[in-house]
């Protein structure tokens, strides 16, 4: 299912292939969260060169309901995405979204963060679930301990989500299912956790729980101890990462997969990332640039409108900022990843990664309003 191309130290770059369609790696997922990629027509999303996207089953369970997807014949065609879909189990959000009611052996009670009914979350029915809405790469159910927490509980924690990744697996029925390497910023957990989850066997392995609070050196410390132990034929994705500078430095250290928020949330929020860092069009001073939001990115945002314009339609609240600095993130992003793999190619990924560092350090000074 993975084909590696070419490997720059522990990065690589190459091609997982599923049923729907090939996945360059590294690879980032777009976020469709509730069946819809916010602010953008699914062929636009294809555009921008995303092979594969993210739906959030948490969501999806909530509304408009797992069995009511598959009645109308799945999330792909519900949506009309026909590329590869990752959905997530669910776990992140019942303890970040929801009021968590009970957590034990069996699962979690939580009451919808929308309109306060109650549902239980167990590993098999998160499994469930993901096969109602057809999912290409299905993902355990694990918990995720808030942060900062405790050695102890971190590694009670760890023993119930190893617990329910076996569950999980049994109940797994479909075309790809990835487990869940936690253990916090404890690089002897993290290695308990990966171990038991290779004996399980899955066709992927993530690291979660990470992302939530924590330094960015540490997470790369974090990763500095887990990657190495994951096995080699295997894609490994980091859950919910991150900045371009937290991807670029991911990706050094052998990881192949990334989700985040961040390019269609600050799509929403004015907030434009681009190769000299993140720019905030709310900004006055944007306000007569007749220039381009960004002179190398081919977005319909940076070719067919100026800063000027972009900085209006924020200003004027239309529907249209967030359409077009989403398009325009969503661009960045995925060139971004084209240059990972480009570099990789060539053996030259420490470079650029350090050059992505440095303007990511730089504009997050100049642009944090
Ligand atoms: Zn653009």
């Amino acid at each position: 299912m993975l084909s590696t191309h070419a490997t720059d130290g522990a990065a690589r770059t190459g091609v997982l292939e599923l049923p729907r369609g090939e996945i360059r790696l590294p690879a980032f997922m777009p976020l469709g969260t509730a069946g819809s990629v916010k602010a953008m027509m699914p062929e636009n999303v294809a555009s921008t060169g995303a092979d594969i996207i993210l739906g959030n089953t948490y969501h999806l369970m909530l509304r408009p309901g797992a069995e009511r997807v598959a009645r109308l014949g799945g999330l792909h065609k519900f949506m009309n995405w026909e590329r590869p879909i990752l959905t997530d189990s669910g776990g992140f959000q019942v303890m970040s979204l929801a009021k968590l009611l009970k957590l034990d052996e069996d699962g979690v009670t939580f009451r919808s963060h929308i309109d306060g009914s109650e549902h239980f979350l167990s590993p098999e029915r998160a499994m469930e679930i993901q096969r109602l809405l057809g999912s290409d790469i299905q993902m355990v159910l694990d918990e995720c301990p808030a942060y900062p927490a405790a050695r102890a509980d971190i590694e009670t924690s760890l023993a119930l989500t190893t617990r329910w990744a076996r569950r999980s697996k049994a109940a797994f029925s479909g075309v790809a299912c990835f487990g869940i390497v936690q253990g916090g910023v404890f690089a002897d957990l993290r290695a308990r956790s990966a171990g038991e989850l290779i004996e399980i066997g899955f066709d992927g392995y993530a690291v979660g729980g990470l992302a939530v609070g924590e330094t960015q050196g540490a997470m790369f410390e974090t990763l500095d101890a887990v990657v190495p132990l994951l096995p080699k034929d295997k894609p490994r994705y980091l859950m919910g990462v991150g900045k371009p500078d937290d991807i670029a430095g991911a990706v050094l250290r052998g990881i192949d997969m990334f989700d985040c928020v961040i390019p269609t949330r600050s799509g929403r929020n004015a907030q434009a990332y681009t190769r000299i860092g993140t720019l905030n069009l709310r900004n006055a001073r944007h306000a007569e640039d007749a220039g381009p939001l960004d002179a190398q990115c081919a977005c319909p945002a940076c070719t067919r409108f100026s800063r000027a314009y972009l900085h209006h339609v924020v200003k004027a609240n239309e529907i249209i900022a967030s359409m077009l600095i989403t398009w325009h993130n969503l661009t960045y992003y995925q060139d971004l990843m084209q240059s990972l793999r480009a570099a990789i190619a060539q053996g030259r990924l420490a470079a650029v990664a350090a050059e992505i560092a440095r303007v990511y350090a730089r504009a997050g000074e100049a642009e944090s309003a």
